[in-house]
């Protein structure tokens, strides 16, 4: 592990709420340092080897790298922390493909397996939408005895109870399985997703997009190229997806650059992510952990980092910054939003993923809580729909929309905390 020791994570909340001014910041760090923060702030993105410096930033220095990413995060999207009330719904946790770092999945032996008929799957939509949602997100395991068609099964019988709900559903991972399983190639079968109501797509099951590490954490998962045909697919099908990285377990700093590299490489290309969720591995009851293979990292410096270096590295590109407070807990994710972010996910009501890996922020944050962490850190909440536009905007079903929107700006998108 090439991360240095963080044994003072009280000086979290120093770092985030630090009100030195930014030059005087600047100014106390290392020349090499100070010179990225510089370029950054006068609009150049740093390149992969000084992203992979910003990551390993601590102490004094972070709070330079902290402060600049608030500067850029202020100047690019202003004061407004947005949040989206949706429902997740993680509807079977059967999976063959065993991933080290998951904790969700159970083969069907076990008795801890569930596979919910669609009924329930609706109930549970309808009970969110009651509570307000405008979105359902929806991931579940690789479940082997899955139909072929199972997936446009859910999709159709989704869209046609609810027909304004958008739609956020199935992993690269899932569209990987699911194309295979119906001999389909992906443009086809996204198209396919597409017409049975799909709106958008999570970036998850990308983890680190290097296939040494990606090796380690699961090797029967999509590689990396695969991701970004499948990521780029669903751009050109007209299909927005969020982008993600799972990062605090086995991969180096210069692995996170490279991830956040290959992200913005792609969007200059397709303009089709959304946003950019960096989550937090949760290590506790994950084989990674239990074979010894990580040794957990404090929260803390570490996140702060990430996610300022994200900001900066991501400038122009992917503007809208997600935090997770199922992944980093509510004290957490507040001060986080000091470090570049401008967007606190959704309530989502379940999310079986993190809880079964051991986080325990819980399932469902009320659109108050997350109202309350927003003013804690002076800042503007906002509801907003998947893509980024105001509730009362239509972001649902896919007619008519295809190529606009989030496609068309280069930007959008849309909240998951689950990991595929
Ligand atoms: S992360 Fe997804 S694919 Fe991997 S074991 Fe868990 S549910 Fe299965």
């Amino acid at each position: 592990m090439s991360y240095q020791t963080e044994d003072y994570p009280d000086r979290v909340e120093f770092l985030s709420f630090d009100d030195r001014p930014l030059r005087r910041r600047i100014d106390s760090v290392d020349t090499y340092s100070a010179g990225i923060l510089e370029r950054a702030l006068e609009g150049l993105r740093p390149s992969v080897e000084e992203g992979a410096h910003l990551v390993t930033l601590r102490g004094n220095a972070l709070s330079a790298l902290v402060a600049a990413a608030d500067r850029i995060r202020r100047d690019d999207v202003g004061d407004v922390v947005t949040y989206v009330v949706n429902r997740n719904v993680n509807w079977t946790n059967i999976c063959f493909v065993g991933c080290k770092f998951c904790a969700f999945a159970h083969l069907k032996t076990s008795e801890l397996a569930y596979d919910h008929p669609i009924d329930s799957v609706l109930a549970r939509i309808r009970e969110g939408i009651e509570r307000g949602a405008t979105e359902v997100c929806m991931q579940g395991g690789i479940n082997p005895e899955m139909d072929s068609d199972g997936y446009f099964e859910l999709l159709r019988a989704v869209r046609g109870a609810f027909p304004k709900l958008h739609i956020h559903a199935y992993s690269p991972m899932e569209v990987y399985y699911g194309a295979r399983r119906s001999a389909m190639d992906y443009p086809e079968y996204i198209r396919e997703l597409k017409a049975c109501g799909l709106d958008t797509m999570p970036g998850t099951a990308a983890e680190i997009l290097d296939d040494g590490v990606r090796e380690i954490l699961s090797h029967k998962k999509l590689d990396t190229a695969t991701w970004v045909r499948i990521i780029r697919a669903a751009h050109a099908e007209g299909v927005p997806t969020t982008s993600t990285m799972m990062y605090g377990h086995l991969e180096t700093p210069m692995h996170i650059a490279r991830h956040i590299d290959l992200l913005r490489s792609i969007q200059l290309d397709t303009g089709g992510f959304t946003e950019f969720v960096p989550l937090r591995f949760i290590w506790q009851e994950t084989k990674l952990f239990a074979e010894g293979l990580v040794t957990p990292i404090p929260q803390g410096q570490l996140d702060l980092a990430v996610y300022a270096t994200s900001r900066l590295m991501l400038r122009g590109l992917i503007d809208n910054l997600q935090t997770s407070w199922v992944k980093l807990g509510h004290e957490l994710a507040s001060l986080s939003l000091a470090a570049g972010c401008n967007d606190i996910g959704g309530t989502l009501m379940e999310e079986s993923i993190s809880r079964e890996a051991g986080a325990d922020a819980g399932e469902y944050t009320s659109a108050e809580e997350l109202q309350a962490m927003i003013q804690r850190m002076r800042r503007v909440p906002r509801q907003r729909n998947t893509l980024y536009g105001s509730i009362d905007e239509d972001d649902g079903p896919p007619s008519g929309r295809a190529g606009s929107g989030a496609l068309a700006h280069g930007r959008p998108a849309v909240a998951t905390a689950s990991v595929h």
